[in-house]
């Protein structure tokens, strides 16, 4: 029998991550402790206060000190507001490729009188991490866009076949533990070489999952049928900088960005937490941030990694915080604004802890 025992960096990044971060690891431990699983958390500096302390956003040994937990929690990441000077660097892309999380699975759900657009959503984007559209992080040295003249920008997109496969075949695996039905979003009738071999890698894959039914959608049409017909969608899997849009929208459809959860994964046993939305400085430091998803990319964790590792605590420990969401959502007292409700982020915190 394994030790039931998870160590879990935390990193609550800025504005509002000061806020829903200390909300997950409560619920996480209280949700923990009534299933005998021993959570131990290590608080590390990340962010614009790691710069004022650290004299860096991603303060030197932190990912090597990470690499030796379970995984771990990140809070969302107010780079565009941080000073231009060496040290301040948006430190979660830099993560997501140290740490091979090359698929960014990001579910969206539906829950009544939340102000939901649509009533019938239960969908889970997967989203390549790693490589697209995303300047930062397609390229080993240097920028994915460069100015070779003073009126002229061309900005890189990188694809592989590897990246696409792996990152298919999560989708597919996920796709065969639900409703058993993958979509490939994609726009190949333009980028016939960049989607094309997105496509291409994700069709190979899916013949290793005959159970599993799949479809292709061009992503102007999967725009516009997210909002139309939610429903006909189980898993959708795209690259970067589409998932990155259609997440956004997906969440717009089910109360916002507070109702975005997400967890970046890879081939190991290693994941880390990070919620779709960004750190809100508008609403920081008031109470109003909905914790919701923030709470479930943590649940994601505790889910994932005891499925992994086989630890049926962890399991157990995020089912019972799937409970105490759905039941702290359905109080209106208790919720945040965003979604039609009276509460704040510790009411909603303590109506999930009340409800696990
Ligand atoms: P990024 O590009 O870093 O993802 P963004 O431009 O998408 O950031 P966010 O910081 O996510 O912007 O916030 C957009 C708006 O959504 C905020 O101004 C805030 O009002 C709302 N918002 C985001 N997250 C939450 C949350 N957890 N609870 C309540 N409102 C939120």
């Amino acid at each position: 029998m394994k030790d039931p025992h998870l160590v879990l960096g935390v990193l609550e990044g800025d504005d509002i991550g000061h806020e829903v971060v200390p909300a997950s690891v409560q619920v996480a431990s209280a949700a923990a402790e009534q299933h005998g699983l021993r959570i131990q958390w290590k608080p590390m500096p990340v962010g614009r206060r790691a710069l004022d302390t650290h004299g860096a956003t991603l303060p030197a040994g932190t990912l090597e000190t990470l690499a030796t937990y379970d995984g771990f929690v990140l809070g969302p990441i107010g780079h565009r507001e941080y000073p231009k000077v060496p040290g301040a660097i948006n430190p979660h892309p830099i993560m997501r490729k140290h740490f091979n999380l090359f698929a960014n699975v990001r579910p969206t759900r539906s829950y009544p009188d939340i102000g939901c657009l649509r009533d019938d959503v239960d969908l889970v984007i997967v989203r390549e991490n790693n490589e697209g559209f995303q300047p930062d992080r397609n390229v080993v040295a240097g920028s994915g866009e460069f100015r070779p003249s003073e009126d002229m920008t061309i900005s890189v997109r990188v694809i592989t076949r590897k990246g696409s496969d792996r990152v298919a075949r999560v989708a597919l695996a996920l796709a065969r533990s639900r409703r058993k039905k993958l979509t490939v979003v994609h726009k190949n009738t333009v980028f016939k070489l960049g989607c094309g071999m997105f496509v291409e890698e994700c069709l190979k894959a899916a013949k290793d999952f005959p159970d599993v039914e799949v479809n292709e959608v061009i992503v102007d049409t999967m725009a516009m049928r997210l909002v139309r017909d939610p429903h006909n969608f189980d898993v959708v899997v795209t690259t970067n900088m589409f998932g990155d849009i259609l997440t956004d929208e997906a969440a717009g459809l089910v109360g916002g960005l507070g109702m975005a959860p997400g967890l970046c994964i890879g081939d190991g046993d290693f994941a880390m937490a990070q919620a779709t939305h960004g750190s809100a400085p508008d609403i920081a430091g008031q109470g109003k941030a909905n914790p919701y998803a923030m709470v479930d990319s943590t649940r994601m964790l505790l889910d994932w990694l005891g499925r992994r590792k086989n630890i049926p605590q962890a399991v157990a420990a995020a089912g019972s915080m799937e409970r105490g969401l759905t039941a702290a959502l359905a109080d209106a007292k208790a919720r945040t604004g965003d979604i039609r409700g009276q509460g704040n982020t510790e009411s909603f915190t303590r109506a999930v802890i009340g409800n696990l």
